[in-house]
C-alpha cells in the first residue's frame, strides 16, 4: 500500500464495518482500507476486488456494506484543505461537523446542512443531502463547484459541472466513483438565529404554515416534526438567521422561542451518542424511510401513516415533513417530483426486535407505494430494498445515462455492488 493508507484484516476492524445505523443488514468484507490519500483508493480499485465506500455508515439498509471485497473507511480522508471567501476544499470523508468547525471561524457556512452533523460529505453528496434550508438552496449536491473522484477504473479524475462524471457521481450512490475531495460553495454564516417551535393542531395546518413561511421568504430554515407527546404533536421548527422577527402563520401556538448561536442550532441533535440518549431506548433495528411527495399528496400521506398502529414506528418513533422548492433542485440523479413545492417525508421507525422490523419494512414499502402512485420518489438511504427493475423505475429518464456512465467509469462493475442497482 503506497502513501499512508492502512489495510486492516483483523476481526475487530471487519466487524466494525459489517453493519450500519439501520442495524438490519450484515455483510462482512475481507478487508478495510483506511486511506491516507486518493492514490490508496485507486490502488485497491485497480486490484479488481469489489469496493464500497463507507462515509459514517449512517444509511439504514446496507447501502455502505459489502460481502467480501474491501470497504473504504472514508473517515481516513477527513481534512478541510482550504477555506476561502465563497468556497472550501474538503476531503470526501470529512464530516459536516468538521467542515463547520473550519468555516465558522471565517464567518462562513455551507448553504445546506443536514439535521445531523456527523454524516460524511461524500456520503451525503452521493445521495443529495437535504436540510431545512433546502427550500432556498436546493440539496448539498446543488452547491458543489468541483469534485475529485476515484473512478471504478482506478483513475483519479477532477471534474466540474457539465461533465458526465460530475453528473454521475452527485446523487449517484457511489456507482461510478468515490468522492475523495469536493469544492463546495460557502455563504455568510449568521452569528445567531431566532429558533422557534410552534405547535399546530393537525397535519394540514402544519403543512399550510410551512408553505406560507417558504412562500413569504420570512424564515431561512423550515421543518415540521410530528412527535409523540401523549398522542401525535405537530410542531413547526421555524428559524430566522440573523434573529429577525417573523410572523407566526396560521395561528400556531409558540411553545419555544430562543435566540441561540448558529452552531448550537445546527448541532441541535448533538453527537450520535447524545442523539440516541434522547430516545427512550437505544432500539435497533432502525428501518427509517424517506420519500418526496407532491404538495397535493403530502397531507393524506402523512395522515395515512399517523393512522397506522404505533407498533409500526415504535415507542421512540416519529415523523419529519417539510417543503422544498423544485426550482432550486438541479442534481439530475437526485430524484425529486416535478412539482413546484414537493415535501420530503421521513418516518423514523425503531423496532423492538427483528419481528417488528419485518412489519416496519412492509410499512415502508406501503409509504413508497403511496408516494409512487402520487408521482413521488424515494430518497434512497431508506430501508426500502429495490430490485433491478425498481432501480430502473427510480431513475426513470436518467436510468440510461447512469447505466452508460457505470459501464464507462466502472467497466468491471466493482463499485458498491451491495445495493443491487446493476445485476
Ligand atoms: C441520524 C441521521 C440523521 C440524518 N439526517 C439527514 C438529513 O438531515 N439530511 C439528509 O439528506 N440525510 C440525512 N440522513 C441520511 C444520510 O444522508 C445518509 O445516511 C447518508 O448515507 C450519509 O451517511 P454517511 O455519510 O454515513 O454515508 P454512508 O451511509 O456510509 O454511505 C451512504 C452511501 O454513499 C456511498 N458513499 C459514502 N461515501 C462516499 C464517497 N466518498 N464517494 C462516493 N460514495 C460514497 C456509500 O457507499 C453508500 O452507498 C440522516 C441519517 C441519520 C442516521
Amino acid at each position: 500500500m503506497g502513501e499512508s493508507g492502512v489495510l486492516h484484516t483483523d476481526s475487530a476492524a471487519l466487524t466494525r464495518v459489517s453493519s450500519d445505523f439501520g442495524g438490519m443488514i450484515r455483510r462482512r468484507p475481507d478487508a478495510v482500507l483506511v486511506p491516507g490519500a486518493a492514490a490508496d483508493i485507486a490502488e485497491v480499485i485497480r486490484s479488481g476486488r469489489p469496493v464500497t465506500a463507507r462515509g459514517r455508515g449512517h444509511s439504514t439498509h446496507g447501502q455502505s456494506l459489502v460481502d467480501g471485497g474491501v470497504v473504504i473507511d472514508m473517515a481516513g480522508l477527513g481534512t478541510v484543505h482550504r477555506v476561502e471567501p465563497g468556497y472550501a476544499v474538503i476531503d470526501g470523508g470529512a464530516s459536516w461537523r468538521t467542515v463547520l468547525e473550519a468555516t465558522l471561524p471565517h464567518g462562513l457556512t455551507p448553504p445546506v446542512i443536514t439535521d445531523f452533523l456527523d454524516l460524511s460529505v461524500g456520503g451525503t453528496l452521493s445521495l443529495g443531502g437535504i436540510g431545512g434550508t433546502s427550500h432556498r438552496h436546493g440539496a448539498q449536491s446543488d452547491n458543489v463547484l468541483e469534485l475529485e473522484v476515484v473512478t471504478g477504473a482506478g483513475e483519479i479524475v477532477t471534474c466540474s459541472p457539465g461533465t458526465d462524471l460530475f453528473r454521475a457521481v452527485l446523487g449517484g450512490l457511489g456507482q461510478c466513483g468515490i468522492i475523495t475531495r469536493a469544492t463546495i460553495k460557502l455563504v455568510a454564516a449568521p452569528p445567531t438565529v431566532l429558533h422557534r417551535k410552534i405547535r399546530y393542531p393537525d397535519t394540514a395546518a402544519l403543512n399550510a404554515a410551512q408553505r406560507d413561511l417558504v412562500l413569504s421568504g420570512q424564515c431561512d430554515h423550515v421543518e415540521g416534526l410530528i412527535v409523540q407527546d401523549g398522542g401525535w404533536s405537530h410542531v413547526l421548527e421555524a428559524v430566522s438567521f440573523g434573529a429577525e422577527e417573523f410572523a407566526v402563520p396560521g395561528g400556531g401556538e409558540i411553545i419555544r422561542s430562543e435566540t441561540v448561536s448558529y452552531f448550537d442550532f445546527l448541532n441541535r441533535l448533538g453527537t450520535e451518542d447524545e442523539f440516541l440518549a434522547t430516545l427512550s431506548r437505544r432500539v435497533q433495528p432502525r428501518p427509517w424511510c424517506t420519500v418526496f411527495l407532491p404538495h397535493t399528496a403530502i397531507d393524506a400521506a402523512v395522515d395515512a401513516s399517523l393512522a397506522r398502529p404505533l407498533a409500526e414506528v415504535g415507542t421512540a418513533g416519529g415523523f419529519l415533513v417539510y417543503p422544498i422548492q423544485r426550482s432550486v433542485f438541479n442534481t439530475p440523479l437526485l430524484r425529486v417530483p416535478e412539482d413546484p413545492m414537493p415535501f420530503q417525508f421521513s418516518v423514523f421507525r425503531y423496532a423492538d426486535d427483528d419481528g417488528d422490523s419485518a412489519a416496519m419494512l412492509a410499512a415502508n414499502r406501503a409509504v413508497y407505494g403511496l408516494a409512487l402512485a402520487a408521482g413521488g420518489t424515494l430518497y434512497p438511504f431508506a430501508s426500502v430494498p429495490l430490485d433491478h427493475a425498481g432501480w430502473q423505475a427510480h431513475w426513470g429518464p436518467h436510468w440510461e445515462f447512469l447505466r452508460a456512465a457505470r459501464s464507462s467509469y466502472d467497466p468491471a462493475g466493482i463499485l458498491n455492488r451491495g445495493q443491487g442497482i446493476f445485476p
